[in-house]
């Protein structure tokens, strides 16, 4: 124990636990990296005007949320609450939008930060994995971001999420849209700062979770019922490239989502077993985004999907990821000679791609073992003074119990013939 503990909604990751983030993020990255998504990497703080113009002055996010700085030079920063902004800021900085065929399809994994209040599955420093494709307006690319995400967390076996899809309409239909639903919450019994609300930003209030506002809202307009043709069409295709892909949804006409730069397709990904921090992952299309932050019109769409969330998932369906041991074979020397022949053999194994570890410090053959055992080896090399005498090591395999000679010299390869 130090005098010092991790901040407040903030948790580390340590072995063997870490190993199941690991694996998560590679299971959520495998389809992307498998479909055209390049990786980016982008850092963790940004101009703080980035997210103000681009997510949105209005949301809880912007204005709640965003841990802001100023540096000793004067730039007002904010370590980044998500991750979209950056990855689009980042490709138009380096003209990727330009440089070749469009869509630019990217991938990102990384920390965010948001100043929330902390709960399961809520936490102030969060880990996504995201893809965005940058450039262009086809249905497809929201069906490909969709199955995908769904390809991801099957190939975790989870099978308890849902997918909610809604369109948010665009800038010709939504504007209208948004007058008869201010109009319609302005005739409602609403609290001064949910009526604040309804005058900045009138779709958040179809998101408040409060029975007493939700009781109101059922005759609300929808905005399906305010979708523009092209919206419609739009919408109708994507619904129709996901459902021949056997990827299962539900129409959500009131999903609207905690970010300003969504239009058109919008979505979100909840598990049934999470309790109230239900959403998993969401996304969806912002085709005004690079305008907003001053790059051209570049339609784009996205998702990002929380790991942390994602192994409550894991947990909540009681699935155990198959994480094979990281070391495949332990040394264990009995004598300082043995010291030096076996750390010599550990690191030839190594430079031979078999992953290989050492039993370190001075300490009897028990606890030497113990080392062994708890590495989850597949085979211990186990060698005293009398065996280096012969020129042998013991190789023990650790299933079996099973322990055979083997000459020095052709140890290696007797392993690496074992292991295969
Ligand atoms: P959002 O950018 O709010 O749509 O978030 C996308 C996903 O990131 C969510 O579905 C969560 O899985 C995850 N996420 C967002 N905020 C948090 C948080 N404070 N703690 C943990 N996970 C989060």
């Amino acid at each position: 124990m130090s005098t010092f503990k991790a901040p407040k909604g903030t948790f580390d990751l340590i072995p063997p636990f870490s190993a199941t983030y690991l694996a998560v993020r590679d299971a959520i990255s495998a389809p992307l990296r498998k479909s055209g998504y390049g990786y980016v990497e982008t850092p963790g703080f940004e101009d703080v005007n980035l997210f103000a113009r681009g997510v949105g002055e209005s949301t809880d996010i912007v204005t709640k949320e965003m841990y802001t700085l100023t540096t000793k030079g004067g730039s007002h920063l904010a370590l980044r609450p998500e991750g979209t902004a950056s990855v689009l800021r980042a490709a138009l900085e380096a003209n990727m939008h330009k440089a070749g065929g469009l869509p630019v399809k990217l991938w990102y994994s990384g920390s965010y930060y948001r100043y929330e209040r902390p709960q399961k599955g809520r936490y102030r420093h969060f880990s996504q994995v995201g893809a965005e494709a940058i450039g262009a307006e086809d249905p497809a690319l929201d069906a490909e971001l969709i199955i995908l995400a769904d390809q991801a967390y099957r190939s975790l076996g989870l099978r308890e999420f849902r997918i909610l899809l809604n369109s948010l309409g665009d800038k010709e239909c939504r504007p209208v849209y948004r007058e008869a639903l201010q109009t319609f919450l302005r005739g409602l019994d609403l609290d001064e700062e949910t009526l604040r609300r309804a005058e900045i930003n009138p779709l958040r209030v179809l998101d408040d979770k409060r029975e007493s506002v939700q009781k109101q809202l059922v005759g609300a307009p929808l905005l399906k019922d305010y979708l523009c043709e092209e919206c419609k069409a739009y919408h109708e295709e994507v619904r129709a490239l996901i459902t021949a892909a056997g990827v299962a949804f539900e129409d959500d006409p009131k999903l609207v989502r905690g970010l300003d730069y969504y239009t058109r397709t919008t979505f979100e990904f909840v598990h049934d077993g999470l309790g109230s921090q239900s959403a998993v992952g969401g996304g969806g299309r912002y085709d005004g985004l690079s305008e907003m932050i001053g790059g051209p019109a570049l339609p784009s769409v996205g998702w990002a999907l929380g790991v942390d969330r994602t192994v409550l998932a894991l947990e909540a369906e009681g699935i155990e990821l198959d994480i094979p041991a990281a070391t495949s074979v332990f040394a264990v020397p009995l004598g300082d000679e043995a010291r030096k022949v076996l750390f010599g053999l550990v690191t030839r194994l190594r430079k031979e791609g078999v992953a290989t570890d050492f039993s370190f410090g001075a300490k009897g053959l028990k606890a030497h073992m113990k080392s062994a055992n708890r590495s989850g080896a597949r085979f211990a090399i186990v060698a005293g003074e009398r065996d280096l005498a012969e020129g042998v090591v013991q190789l023990k395999d650790m299933e079996s119990g099973e322990q055979t000679a083997v000459a020095l010299d052709e140890l290696v390869e007797t392993v690496k013939a074992r292991l295969a």
